[in-house]
């Protein structure tokens, strides 16, 4: 058995092994045995978390809370309405569609840990939602939509599956000639980078037509570490580059200093960042919600201008009909025929022509 399997084996999802990492509150423990969620994280993951604070960033995002049977904000059939899945076009339950040229394909409900923010809840966590991934149906159905040259292959998350599933989808996709590039989902860089495998990184590595991109979810710099810094190296000597797709979360990473330490962070090991995401209207995660311009304010006040332009992701509300960039709006101050008024992040002022067609 390989290292990253020993951590699914044995992976903390019961109170006892929880105990092993922190000292559970009161609360945390009544979430634990009083709900029935799916939760658990791999013991890596674990051992980043803080021993005595609740409020530890990983430590809230791994552990269930029992704010999570508040629901205020939460669409119903969430999943079903952002995914487009009750629309008239015929689909397998593994493809999810949002623009013509890109499709999602959901090839497992597994994770490597069970976050605690994640917009697929109905499906990963709470399994209220039974959708049938089944990758030959999702290839089939690639491989007759000719208009679709972009697949992402997500979950749950695609690294959970074996080496030879993976180098089989991967194959599959790579003789259709509509493709032009295949996308990775997947959160294991950050908490399972031991799933970064010679054996893997054959699958991944060699040059072809068809490159493979990856994009992981990292949302605090206390999860970045030097394994993850190894994982990401080792994927890129196979020619994979890694973004992030961070989720902005309440009382994780949404002050100035952590977000821009983030963004910073990430480049440090090699991770370019790429979305920020507002955190969506699924069920039950009301209280990681912050209001829709903080991630826009965050962008202006700790990154633009505040440090290297390689650490600007873009800042998006992802929703049914895909993606709204909601950036911060004051570089423009005023226009005229002549001339533009534009203004910098300290707010200082400068002309610049106005060129007409
Ligand atoms: S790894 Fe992704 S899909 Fe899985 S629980 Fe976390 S956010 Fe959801």
């Amino acid at each position: 058995m390989e290292l990253w399997q020993e951590q699914i084996r044995n992976r903390v999802n019961t109170l006892e092994r929880l105990k092993n990492y922190i000292n559970v509150t009161q609360e945390e423990e009544r979430a634990v045995t009083e709900m029935s969620t799916r939760w658990g994280t791999t013991p890596y993951f674990a051992g980043l978390m803080d021993r005595d604070d609740p409020s530890c960033p990983i430590r809230r995002q791994v552990v269930p809370s029992l704010k999570e049977q508040e629901n205020t904000y939460g669409v119903p059939n969430y999943l079903i309405w952002k995914e487009n899945r009750a629309t008239d076009e015929v689909r397998p339950d593994a493809i999810a569609r949002q623009y013509k040229d890109r499709v999602a394909f959901t090839v497992t409900e597994m994770c490597a840990i069970y976050c605690r923010h994640c917009f697929r809840k109905e499906l990963v966590l709470e399994r209220e939602l039974r959708l049938r991934f089944d990758v030959e149906e999702g290839l089939e159905w690639i491989r007759e939509h000719t208009e679709v040259r972009d697949v992402l292959i997500t979950g749950g998350d695609p690294f959970l599956l074996s080496d030879d599933k993976l180098a089989y989808i991967v194959a599959k996709l790579r003789e259709m000639p509509h493709l032009q590039m295949i996308r990775f989902g997947t959160r294991t860089p950050i908490v399972l980078p031991q799933r970064i495998t010679e054996k893997l990184k054959s699958v991944l590595s060699g040059r072809h037509r068809i490159p493979i991109w990856i994009n992981t979810q990292c949302n605090h710099p206390k999860e970045i570490t030097e394994q993850t810094a190894q994982a990401v190296y080792d994927l890129l000597t196979c020619g994979v580059n890694v973004g992030n797709q961070a989720v902005l979360l309440k009382g994780i990473n949404d002050d100035v200093e952590t977000f821009r330490e983030l963004h910073q962070k990430l480049l440090t090991v090699r991770i370019r960042p790429y979305y920020v995401f507002y955190c969506e209207p699924a069920h039950g995660i009301d209280h990681f919600r912050t209001p829709v311009e903080k991630g826009a304010e965050l962008i202006r006040d700790a990154l633009r201008g505040h440090t290297t332009g390689l650490a600007q992701p873009m800042y998006v509300v992802a929703t049914n009909i895909g993606k709204i960039p909601l950036m911060p709006d004051y570089y423009i101050q005023d226009r005229n025929e002549k001339e533009y008024t534009l203004c910098n992040y300290q707010g200082r002022t400068t002309k610049w022509p106005n060129v007409p067609e």
